[in-house]
């Protein structure tokens, strides 16, 4: 790996200066001030994304002009709204390399984790009947692995599914570079023995591709192939990946993967789940009811085909819109152009470690992904997310300082306890890009942290 040509991406190119001007004019949130007028400085985009304008002229054009309840009515509004409801799984499955059968829209990313983690044991209590029941059985002396990077919308979701079926959690552990230690994946001597992380009695493999403290990009494909070897199913969080690179969910190889729409240049409220189409038949639903069904009786009910069968109530259709109009902005925009735009924010963000008593959390530098790599080969290795600490302040005092400049970061743990925990602190600050993201910007935080410690008297 490499710390120059960053930018440089897959295709040799980032955006235009012009390109740039032209992608924060679509968002009119960037455009205000606060704090006594000073120019917003938007640096927590991890934690949710500003919208472009037509993302929001959809909702409005949806609620305007066709809003219906969809999938039922027979009347010609009912039909638009279905129709602009699945136009918009279209969208999504195009963002990330899937067929549209295999995305469920869920309200989220944690969600759809959760459908999955309490899927997969109604099918061990046999409610998908006997095939699914052998598919995706899971119970003591079983084994579900995830990381310690994990935010804790991958973790807990495993603790529980572990806590009431009696399967063990076990997790691959994080380098002092803030990467995913494999050592252990494979076991010592490359054999799947007892002593390796991935092995026999796996059953799932629970990780993100890209971590919202460190910015790491996971070795997706090796962890997948892994874990495939032994017939355990992968789930892969992909809430920071599917926003700032090219994400081919099919090539990449999981089972399952997850992210949401507010992240996503979308609306809040949506996300979907990713299931292989096979997996997605077998897996018994979790939330029933209405519009998730076939034929009902005072006995018995039989389930609509995926992805209906998991989307019972009325759905989050103005949402899905919204999200299908950010999945198209964001192809429009080139995938490749946009890891490369934020390769080069993220080589100019972690120029914060040359600030004396600023640590960062993480990767020091981001570099370009090796053949080894493969699908991923070319692209950066870790994304414009860094988190950091500063000596002798405490992170929420960074973030109040910088607040009172007009720059927006997040302070705490991030929901990713166990993480900081691995490091020893309780808490970091992060500032985290996106599309909209200039170097000017960037340069702005740097030099607003380099007064921080100065305005404490820790120096
Ligand atoms: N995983 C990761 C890596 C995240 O960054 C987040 C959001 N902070 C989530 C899961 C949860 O996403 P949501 O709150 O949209 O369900």
């Amino acid at each position: 790996m490499t710390t120059t040509d960053v930018g440089a991406g897959r295709t040799g190119r980032t955006f235009t200066p012009a390109e740039l001007v032209a992608v924060r004019a679509d968002f009119p949130l960037l455009g205000r001030t606060v704090r006594d007028g000073k120019r917003l400085i938007y640096l927590d985009s991890a934690a949710t994304s500003q919208k472009p304008q037509v993302v929001l002229d959809t909702e409005v054009d949806f609620y305007e002009q066709r809003n219906a309840a969809v999938h039922r009515g027979a009347h010609a509004l009912a039909e638009e709204a279905t129709e602009a409801f699945e136009h918009a799984r279209q969208q999504v499955a195009a963002l990330v390399g899937t067929d549209v059968g295999e995305i469920v829209w869920t309200p989220g990313a944690t969600m759809g984790i959760n459908l999955v983690a309490t899927g997969i044991q109604n099918a061990t209590l046999g409610r998908g009947g006997p095939a699914a029941a052998e598919r995706f059985r899971i119970g003591p002396g079983d084994e579900i692995l995830v990381t310690e990077a994990e935010h804790h919308s991958n973790l807990v979701p495993w603790q529980e599914l572990a806590a009431r079926t009696g399967a063990t959690l076990r997790w691959i552990p994080v380098g002092d570079d803030g990467r995913l230690d494999l050592a252990g994946l494979e076991g010592a001597d490359g054999g799947r023995g007892d002593a390796a992380l991935i092995n026999e009695r796996t059953k799932v493999v629970a990780f993100a591709h890209v971590s919202n403290v460190t910015g790491a990009v996971a070795p997706v494909a090796r962890i997948a192939a892994a874990a495939r070897a032994v017939g355990a199913l992968t789930v892969l969080d992909a809430c920071q990946s599917v926003p700032h690179r090219p994400v081919d969910l099919h090539a990449l190889g999981v089972d399952f993967a997850v992210f949401s729409a507010h992240k996503t240049l979308g609306p809040t409220g949506v996300g979907a789940l990713y299931g292989r189409r096979e997996l997605l038949e077998a897996l018994p639903p979790v939330t029933t009811g209405g519009s998730m069904v076939e034929v009902v009786t005072m006995e018995a009910t039989t389930f609509a085909p995926p992805p209906l069968k998991f989307e019972a109530g009325t759905q989050m259709v103005a949402q899905a819109v919204g999200f299908g109009a950010a999945a198209d902005y964001l192809r429009e925009l080139g995938m490749e152009a946009v890891a490369a735009h934020e390769a080069e924010l993220a080589a100019e963000l972690l120029r914060i470690a040359e600030i004396p008593g600023v640590r960062v959390i993480g990767p020091a530098s981001v570099g370009t992904l090796g053949e080894e790599a493969a699908p991923e080969a070319g692209l950066p290795d870790r994304v414009a997310a860094v988190s950091f600490v500063v000596d002798g302040v405490h992170a929420h005092d960074v973030g109040q300082v910088l607040d009172d400049a007009g720059i927006a970061v997040r302070v705490g743990h991030h929901c990713a306890q166990p993480l900081h925990r691995r490091f020893g602190i309780a808490a970091t600050a992060r500032a985290s890009a996106s599309v909209y993201t200039t170097l000017d910007e960037v340069k702005a935080f740097r030099e607003a942290l380099a007064g921080v410690r100065a305005f404490f008297g820790a120096e």
